[in-house]
C-alpha cells in the first residue's frame, strides 16, 4: 500500500512537473511545423550565403540552436529534430554551432555544387582565373571578421607570389570595393610593401554606410590589419566608420570613390580594369564588391527624380511629410515603421503581394500596430505606376490611386553582380554540377 502510494505520488509530481514543459514543446513544434510549410511554399528555406547545416542523425531537438540565434524564424525544431525554417535570414554569426551541446550545427557553405551563387575559390580565394581574387560576401560568406579575414588571406597569397616589375601605371593590386573586405586588403597591400589602389562605386565603408542611424553591429574580435583589433563584440554603426576612417586617414589609403567598375579583363599577364572614368591595370584584381549590388528599379516615370531613394539611414531627418515606401520585405517595413514614428508623417506602404510574409515577428507586430493606428496605410495587391514632384499613381487591380506624396523609399532588392563576374571567366559551384554529369 505504502509503496502504490510513493508510485502515485512520483507519477503526480512528474506530471506537475513535465507536463508544462511537454505542453509548451507540443505548441512550439506545431508553430515550427506551419512557420517551415509556409517557408517552403514561399521558397525562403534555401539561405542566400552561409547557413547552419545540421547532421539529422546527431541532432537530439533539444533546441538550444533556436534559442541561441540572434536572429528570428532561421531555425526551428520539427519531429524532434532542428530544422531550417527561414534560411535568408541566416547572417551566419554562428552563435547555434556554438550552443548545440551534441556538435550537430556547422555552419558553412555545404555543398557548393548545388549553389549557382557561390563562386568556386581557392583556400586563398583565388577564383579560377589566376590572379583574380573574390572576398568577402561576394565570396559567399556574409559578416564583417569574414571579411577582414579573407581581405588579409588573399593579400597575403599574393605577396608570395613571384616578384613582377611594376612598371608606370601598373599596380600590383586592383581592389574593387572599400567596404571591410576591400579596405583591409589594401592596408594588408601596405604591410606586404605591394602597391595597390581601391575603387569603390560609392565612398569608404560598404554595406556598413547603409545600415540605419546607430545600428549595434554584432561581430567577433578580430585583427585588422597595421591598425589592431577590433575587440568589442558589438559596435554601433558610427563606432565602426569612426575606426575605418581612422585607418584609412593614418594609411593614406589610395581610394578613388565613384568609381564603378564595369569589368575586369585579363590582357596576357595584365588586369585591366575598366571603369566610367578610365582603364587601370594591375597584376592582381581582388573583388570586394559584397552581394547587394545595383538596386532594382521600379522602371517607371518619375524614377529618376532625386527624390525617389533606395535606401533610408535616418528617419529622424523627415517630418511632417507624405510618405511612399515601397516593398514587403524586413528593410521596407523597418523604413514604414521608422517614418511613422516622426512627426506628422503619412506613411504609405505599398506592396505588390497580398500581406506581408517573410518579415521578422518583431516587425510584423509592430507594423500591425501602426498599422491600426492608423499611421501607416498599406497598400496591398499594388504597383507604382507614376512618380509626380507632389503625388504618386499606384494601381490596386483596376482601380488607380493617386496620393500626395514628397518621398518615395524603393526597397525592391539589389541585383548581385554574378552576371559581371561570369564575363570575367570565373565558374561558380553549380557549374560544376554540369562539368560531371557531361
Ligand atoms: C542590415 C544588415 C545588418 C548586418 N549586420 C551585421 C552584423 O551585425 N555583424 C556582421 O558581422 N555583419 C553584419 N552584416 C553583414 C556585413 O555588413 C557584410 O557581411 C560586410 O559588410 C561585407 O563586407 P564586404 O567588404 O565583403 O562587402 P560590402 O560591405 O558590401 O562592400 C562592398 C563595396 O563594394 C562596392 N562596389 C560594389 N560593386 C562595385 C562596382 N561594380 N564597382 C566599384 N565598387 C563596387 C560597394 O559600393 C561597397 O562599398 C549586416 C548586413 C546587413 C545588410
Amino acid at each position: 500500500m505504502e509503496s502504490l502510494l510513493i508510485y502515485v505520488v512520483t507519477a503526480v509530481l512528474m506530471i506537475v512537473i513535465f507536463l508544462p514543459y511537454f505542453l509548451k514543446f507540443r505548441k512550439q513544434q506545431k508553430a515550427d511545423i506551419s512557420r517551415r510549410a509556409e517557408a517552403e511554399s514561399l521558397g525562403i528555406i534555401r539561405p542566400q550565403s552561409q547557413y547552419p547545416m545540421i547532421d539529422q542523425a546527431r541532432c537530439i531537438g533539444c533546441g538550444s540552436c533556436v534559442a541561441a540565434c540572434p536572429e528570428d524564424d532561421v531555425l526551428g525544431v520539427v519531429f524532434g529534430k532542428a530544422v531550417i525554417i527561414n534560411g535568408i535570414r541566416c547572417v551566419g554569426h554562428g552563435h547555434c554551432e556554438k550552443a548545440c551541446p551534441v556538435s550537430a550545427i556547422k555552419v558553412g557553405l555545404g555543398d557548393i555544387t548545388t549553389r549557382d551563387d557561390i563562386p568556386i575559390t581557392d583556400s586563398y580565394h583565388q577564383s579560377n582565373v589566376e590572379g583574380l581574387y573574390v572576398i568577402g560576401e561576394l565570396g559567399g560568406l556574409s559578416l564583417i571578421r569574414n571579411a577582414i579575414r579573407q581581405g588579409r588571406t588573399a593579400i597575403e597569397k599574393i605577396a608570395l607570389d613571384p616578384i613582377r616589375i611594376t612598371e608606370g601605371e601598373i599596380k600590383d593590386v586592383i581592389i574593387v570595393g572599400a567596404g571591410p573586405a576591400g579596405l583591409t586588403a589594401a592596408l594588408s597591400c601596405i604591410q606586404h610593401k605591394l602597391s595597390y589602389l581601391v575603387l569603390d562605386q560609392q565612398g569608404p565603408g560598404g554595406t556598413i554606410l547603409q545600415y540605419p542611424r546607430r545600428k549595434l553591429v554584432m561581430t567577433h574580435p578580430v585583427e585588422i590589419p597595421l591598425y589592431g583589433w577590433l575587440r568589442n563584440t558589438e559596435y554601433t554603426k558610427e563606432q565602426l566608420l569612426d575606426i575605418w576612417e581612422a585607418a584609412i586617414e593614418k594609411f593614406d589609403l589610395e581610394i578613388l570613390n565613384h568609381h564603378k567598375v564595369n569589368t575586369v579583363k585579363k590582357d596576357g599577364e595584365i588586369f585591366r580594369v575598366v571603369t566610367e572614368k578610365g582603364d587601370f591595370y594591375a597584376h592582381s584584381v581582388v573583388l570586394a564588391m559584397g552581394r547587394r549590388g545595383i538596386p532594382r528599379k521600379l522602371n517607371v516615370p518619375g524614377e529618376e527624380m532625386p527624390k525617389v531613394m533606395y535606401q533610408l539611414i535616418d528617419a529622424q531627418a523627415y517630418n511632417g511629410n507624405h510618405l511612399l515606401v515601397v516593398g514587403g520585405g524586413d528593410s521596407a517595413v523597418e523604413a514604414a515603421i521608422g517614418l511613422a514614428r516622426q512627426k506628422g508623417n503619412q506613411v504609405t506602404i505599398s506592396y505588390r503581394k497580398h500581406q506581408f510574409f517573410r518579415i521578422k515577428k518583431k516587425n510584423e507586430e509592430r507594423i500591425g500596430r501602426l498599422i491600426k493606428e492608423r499611421k501607416i496605410q498599406p497598400v496591398f495587391d499594388s504597383n507604382v505606376l507614376e512618380i509626380a514632384p507632389d503625388a504618386v499613381k499606384l494601381r490596386r487591380h483596376e482601380e488607380v490611386l493617386q496620393i500626395p506624396n514628397e518621398f518615395v523609399f524603393v526597397f525592391a532588392g539589389g541585383i548581385p553582380p554574378f552576371k559581371m563576374m561570369k564575363e570575367m571567366g570565373i565558374r561558380f559551384g553549380g557549374e560544376t554540377r554540369a562539368w560531371t554529369q557531361e
